[in-house]
């Protein structure tokens, strides 16, 4: 006979104590306050552009932050109060119509949705049999066909562009390795490894190089043309230099759509050099691969489908709620090979859940979001067509931007604009350097204090500017028109000052 108490326990257990859950015991009430907060999401998107772009938290803000670790029950209704008082009243911004800094997405409501109902559902992505993964998987197929690659390539979504750039690096330095350097690792690679990118290559590439053990060194920036494309000569020139000092050229980096300026290197050239030294190239498109999708502007990228990789990044121009990358893999079987692991807890099974091919095994995650959902949403609802026209409408925005610079006699355009991004100063002619820097970043301060707008600053060749990146869903011509009048009433008051 079994026993009821088993032996060591206590007194103080038994009898039971009643089990517990974290649902809530008695589901109306969540409903309700869930209407609410639905209600209230609805409002604050609708009214976005009554707020300002950005808002410095006062003292009992960041004194809230500061409270103790909550060890009893606080009802939930009193926790949304403070969320929404202490959170949703001050935001980054990136949601506001006049929001311009680095380059972001603005998000989109139905996005969100998809998110809320992701987590409901609270599926891993890890694998497995069932709908969720399906439709990560359609996400990917989805994004193969805007980029125009074959149908027989792979990919995974992963938390950005960062984890994108790392994926299909990663592949590219164990295809090119010459060795099988997940079991012996760099140290064992004969020749050593050199990739190469622009000077105006994002800051992830280098961390990606320390984080695949082959330094930051051997990452060779090569300079660039007037317009800040990549410079072929040179590239030639530095692969041809490292091949016969001893060096393997293994990897070209190709950036569509540069951060600084919105450079767009010439792919198609690349992709014939790729080819003729035998090297991979992976193309960084956080910024540029969408174009595929914007037809007056997808000449502008035309040749990314003969990369051997691809980072894009669905919370940037699909303005998916962060976080979304994707990275695409020409080679499946190298994409797999770089990452797949099966441990004895992890097999699959002729039937069931665990009949299926396990996603964890094209990237570094083993648990995964179900981040897919989000961006399935919105493109269902508006369509991919929709979203291409808002590319050619941000990007009709920057040039109509940079023509009102170009008239204007106390602005000046500092870098050719590309795409959807405009690099421009206060010109303030009679100041040196110095000064005019100081005064260009006191009108980008003022700007995000005022609630105007949120510009972020940037150095090009030397020439430090304001930059102003359009990936906005909510902007309009009139909120730039609002940004010049602006500087320029800011740069007078502060120039006289
Ligand atoms: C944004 C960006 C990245 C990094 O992407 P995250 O989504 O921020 O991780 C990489 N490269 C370029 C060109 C970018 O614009």
């Amino acid at each position: 006979m079994m026993k009821t108490v088993e032996p060591g326990m206590n007194a103080m257990d038994s009898p039971a104590a009643p089990e517990e859950t974290l649902d809530p015991p008695d589901w109306s009430d969540i409903q309700a306050l869930s209407h609410r907060i639905v209600d209230d999401a609805v409002a604050y998107l609708r009214d976005v552009r009554e707020r300002p772009a950005w808002r410095e938290m006062p003292r009992e803000v960041r004194d809230f932050f500061r409270a103790e670790l909550p060890l009893e029950a606080t009802a939930i209704g009193e926790v949304y109060r403070d969320v929404a008082e202490n959170v949703m009243a001050y935001p980054m911004g990136n949601i506001h119509p006049r929001f311009w800094a680095w380059y972001m997405g603005s998000s989109n409501y139905t996005g969100a949705l998809g998110e809320f109902l992701a987590a409901v559902q609270g599926s891993n992505l890890g694998g497995g049999s069932h709908a969720a993964a399906l439709l990560d998987g359609q996400v990917i197929d989805w994004c193969k066909q805007m980029l125009g690659f074959p149908a027989h390539a792979s990919g995974t979504l992963v938390s950005g562009g960062s984890m994108a750039n790392l994926i299909g690096l990663t592949v590219a330095r164990n295809s090119k390795a010459g060795i099988d350097v997940r079991e012996r690792g760099v140290a064992a690679i004969p020749k050593p490894l050199r990739f190469y990118g622009s000077d105006q290559v994002h800051s992830c590439h280098r961390k990606a190089m320390e984080s695949l053990g082959l330094g930051n060194q051997a990452l060779c920036r090569v300079g660039t043309d007037a317009g800040f494309r990549i410079d072929l000569r040179e590239l030639e020139t530095a692969i041809a230099r490292d091949r016969a000092a001893g060096l393997h050229p293994a990897c070209i980096i190709a950036t569509a759509g540069t951060v600084n300026t919105g450079a767009i290197d010439d792919l198609p050239a690349l992709a014939d050099m790729a080819v003729r030294e035998r090297m991979w190239l992976h193309v960084d498109g956080c910024i540029g691969a969408l174009l595929c999708i914007a037809p007056a502007n997808r000449h502008l990228v035309a040749g990314i489908e003969r990369a051997d990789s691809v980072a894009l990044d669905p919370h940037k121009l699909l303005h998916a709620p962060f976080e979304a990358g994707c990275a695409l893999v020409r080679d499946a079987d190298a994409h797999r090979g770089t990452f797949a692991v099966t441990p004895e807890y992890l097999e699959t099974a002729p039937r069931g859940l665990a009949a299926a091919e396990w996603l964890h095994e094209y990237g570094l995650q083993t648990t995964r979001g179900f981040r897919a959902l989000k961006i399935w949403i919105a493109l269902k609802e508006h369509g991919v067509a929709k979203f291409g026209r808002l590319i050619d409408q941000n990007i009709a925005q920057a040039r109509h931007l940079a023509a009102m610079i170009d008239r204007e006699p106390l602005l000046e355009l500092v870098a050719p604009p590309g795409i959807d991004i405009v690099c421009f100063r206060y010109r303030a002619a009679a100041l040196g350097p110095d000064r005019r820097k100081d005064l260009n970043v006191e009108i980008m301060l003022r700007l995000q204090e005022e609630g105007t707008a949120v510009l972020s600053d940037t150095t090009v060749r030397g020439q430090h500017c304001l930059r102003v990146a359009i990936a906005n869903h909510r902007t309009t011509r009139e909120d730039l028109e609002l940004l010049v009048a602006e500087v320029i009433r800011l740069g007078r008051d502060i120039e006289s000052a």
